[in-house]
């Protein structure tokens, strides 16, 4: 049985008849880009349509290649991929409404070949097997699968957009396809605001929970998550800086002599909007009489579909614009646009990306867009300018490039404009930032991630624990304190004992809260701890007079009982390094989410959150949460969630370990009682005896042994638990 198995529409070769009978040829497109690297490490089969008949000597060369094909006949192609796929998810999925067919028929074939792909996949897997699913031909593949294979891991893959949910739901199958989807472990797509959408229509359409970007379902949870896709750098620039390459880039510029070029390279596809790029080229020359004869557009249309007859529309349409400017602007010998309408080799197109001073990328939706990835990659050391749409995926990331709205025509010819005229230095700085970040998450960064996260155990369905009065839980535990010799009592603050507050530096303990810290700590041998995240400074000006234990930043320093006792620090703190490559991270995410904030501390970094929109933060600090352990795999540092805040520390520095250098010094004790409200709590709880008494603080899971309901309600139960049931009236 195959440990992985990745599964596509099509497989990235294609049958052909060839002069010798028949033949393989590889496939092109962004998802081939993408599955390639991670099928060439030789641990996956592949399973999808070969686009033929396999003849026997075929069928040997796909063994060979761990190739599966699924048969889909003529019939079926074209229902269930010109029809359902492509006719009506594809131009939905990209906003394209009016050019959408709705057919029940085109989807009834739809299913059946999803449920074939997910037949084939499951032959070749067990329990065992992570199974890869990819894009939107294959939605229903997930669910069909989990029904053959309840425990493998699925992974479902969307490189289209994923649209709002007002257009989402006119799609008549918009609750079947959601089904489907929700089959996967992980749905993964390329950007936060795809995420968003999904999200969005899974709670208006299915009415499912989901927090933090976990669909809850029963007993099992499906995790959203944002994965852009990259390129694989290596390769791009291998083929960009062959020998061949170079002589073709000196060819090119034999052939501008003198001239800049703008390079477009699309498959030819109504939502690359090949059209609107045209008009404002046209623009561009009407306007910028000082480059009109001074440019030339080469422009690169990738055949695709051609058996729909709306993108035989879209080809006449270009054929007509690009006469139309040509015949306007050319002059003998001198033409402005160069129409290429053919797919071309890895060198020609690697020479293009080196000889081209701009690259022109505007689609009206896009998935991601590599391309615009690759240019990138490509640019030699006096670096080219990169214009591109607002609606690509991969704007979000390439922030740096000049940025255009493909609608507003005078806009982008201003833009062409704008990047003809960039300095150098300008264009070099812009240049490295985004080569930097594409280096950061390429393929092998995305794929690494999307496996990882198919791996990762689940979060645990926790239950909810019991929720208590504050005086029915006193009532409960105040025998065990009574008959106990050494108690030990380990409060956490924020949240706890004290109720949140905007500016973290105005939650001061108020009186009642220091009446009830010195009354647990005059009881007979007690020991009292504070534990909590706030830093050294705070604690002791806040507590140091009381003489309780202290324990500062969620187990980095501890200050034992007793008024004069020293901070000491976690042994695990000897090594800050990481640090450098966690600090920027922390600050990107920050740059993204208005209202968060870095924060340094001795002993770890904190992204804080509680001033940022909530919906988004939450969601962000799982994404940096994902991020951080992509990028730090082998480094020994922990992320932590709590509340609010996303914390980065030294492997083995948690409250869990502080409190049990407390037990190891200062015990044995025998009552315990933990009280906290987030998962940095969750720590000491995790490291408390069978018999100790665990107290989580609001609503939700957590793995104590019971809740209160807040901070006041805490504050009761400590008092009527220490003065017996008489007292409880003064509680406040
Ligand atoms: N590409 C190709 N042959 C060509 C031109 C381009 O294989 O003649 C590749 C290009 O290098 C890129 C992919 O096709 O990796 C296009 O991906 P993109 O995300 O830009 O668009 P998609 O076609 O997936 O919508």
């Amino acid at each position: 049985m195959a440990s992985l198995v990745l599964v596509s529409n099509r497989l990235p070769v294609t049958v052909r008849r060839g002069k010798q009978g028949a033949e393989l040829v590889r496939s092109s497109g962004g998802l081939v880009s993408a599955l390639e690297p991670v099928h060439a490490r030789g641990e996956s089969l592949w399973v999808g349509n070969l686009g033929g008949e396999p003849t026997r000597h075929v069928e040997r060369e796909l063994t060979a290649s761990r190739y599966v094909n699924v048969p889909v006949s003529a019939a079926e192609t074209r229902d269930y991929y010109l029809g359902y796929s492509n006719s009506a998810l594809w131009p939905l999925f990209h906003y394209f409404q009016e050019r959408c067919v709705f057919s029940r028929s085109q989807f009834a074939t739809y299913r059946r070949v999803n449920e074939r792909f997910a037949e084939h996949v499951a032959r070749h897997s067990d329990g065992a097997t992570r199974v890869w699913v990819h894009d939107y031909q294959l939605m229903l593949v997930p669910g069909f699968l989990r029904k053959l294979l309840p425990a493998a891991r699925i992974g479902f893959f969307l490189h289209t957009p994923f649209p709002s949910s007002e257009i989402f739901r006119l799609l008549p199958e918009r609750e079947e396809i959601l089904d489907g989807l929700l089959g996967a472990d992980v749905i993964g797509v390329h950007t936060y605001d795809y995420a968003r959408h999904l999200v969005n229509t899974l709670r208006r359409v299915k009415g499912v929970a989901i927090r933090e970007g976990l669909v809850e379902l029963d007993g099992r949870n499906v995790q959203i998550a944002t994965q852009p896709v990259g390129i694989d750098l290596k390769k791009v620039k291998g083929a960009a800086y062959t020998q061949a390459a170079e002589s073709r880039v000196n060819e090119l510029r034999g052939m501008l002599a003198g001239r800049r070029m703008i390079l477009g390279v699309d498959r030819l596809d109504y939502t690359k909007a090949l059209p609107l790029k045209l008009e404002a080229f046209r623009k561009f020359l009407e306007r910028s009489t000082r480059w009109r004869h001074r440019v030339i557009f080469i422009q690169i249309a990738v055949p695709s579909r051609t058996e729909i007859p709306s993108y035989r529309h879209q080809k006449e349409e270009v054929d007509r614009l690009v006469g139309e400017i040509n015949g306007a602007y050319g002059t003998p010998g001198r033409t402005p646009i160069h129409y290429v309408f053919r797919s071309i080799s890895p060198t020609e197109l690697g020479a293009l990306y080196r000889a081209a001073d701009v690259a022109f990328v505007a689609p009206v939706r896009d998935g991601m867009n590599l391309v615009a990835k690759e240019y990138v990659a490509c640019q030699p050391e006096d670096a080219g300018v990169l214009v591109l749409s607002e609606f690509a995926g991969a704007a979000p990331e390439l922030r740096e490039a000049i940025r255009v709205n493909p609608y507003d025509i005078e806009g982008t010819a201003e833009a062409l404009e704008k990047a003809l005229e960039m300095p150098v230095a300008e264009r070099q700085r812009r240049m490295t930032a985004m080569l930097r970040r594409i280096e950061l998450s390429d393929v092998h960064a995305w794929e690494r991630r999307a496996l990882r996260s198919l791996e990762a155990p689940r979060p645990a369905v926790l239950g909810a624990p019991a929720m208590y009065e504050p005086e029915a839980l006193a009532d409960k535990l105040r025998p065990a304190l009574r008959n106990s010799r050494a108690p030990l009592f380990m409060f956490d603050y924020d949240g706890t004992l004290r109720e949140f507050v905007a500016v973290p530096s105005d939650a001061r303990p108020t009186a009642a809260i220091m009446r009830l810290l010195e009354a647990a700590a005059s009881m007979s041998k007690a020991r009292v701890f504070l534990i909590s995240g706030r830093d050294r400074d705070s604690m002791t000006s806040w507590f140091g007079e009381l003489g309780i234990g202290l324990v500062a930043e969620h187990g980095a320093f501890r200050r034992n009982p007793g008024t004069g006792a020293e901070w000491v620090a976690s042994p695990g703190l000897a090594d800050a390094r990481w640090k450098d490559e966690v600090r920027p991270i922390l600050v990107e995410y920050a740059q993204r989410t208005p209202g968060a904030s870095v924060e340094e501390k001795t002993g770890s970094l904190a992204w804080h959150f509680r001033n940022a929109e909530q919906d988004l933060a939450l969601w962000q600090a799982r994404e940096l949460n994902s991020h951080l352990e992509e990028y730090l795999v082998g480094a020994p540092i922990e992320v932590m969630q709590g509340a609010k805040i996303v914390e980065v520390r030294q492997q083995g520095v948690t409250k869990g370990a502080a409190f049990k250098a407390v037990v190891e010094e200062l015990g044995p004790f025998d009552f315990i009682l933990a009280l906290g409200d987030d998962t940095t709590d969750e720590d000491t709880f995790a490291a408390l005896p069978e018999s100790a008494h665990s107290v989580h603080v609001g609503e939700g899971s957590s793995r104590a042994s019971a809740s209160l309901a807040s901070p006041a309600a805490v504050r009761g139960f400590i008092r009527s638990l220490l003065s017996g049931p008489a007292a409880t009236q003064a509680a406040g």
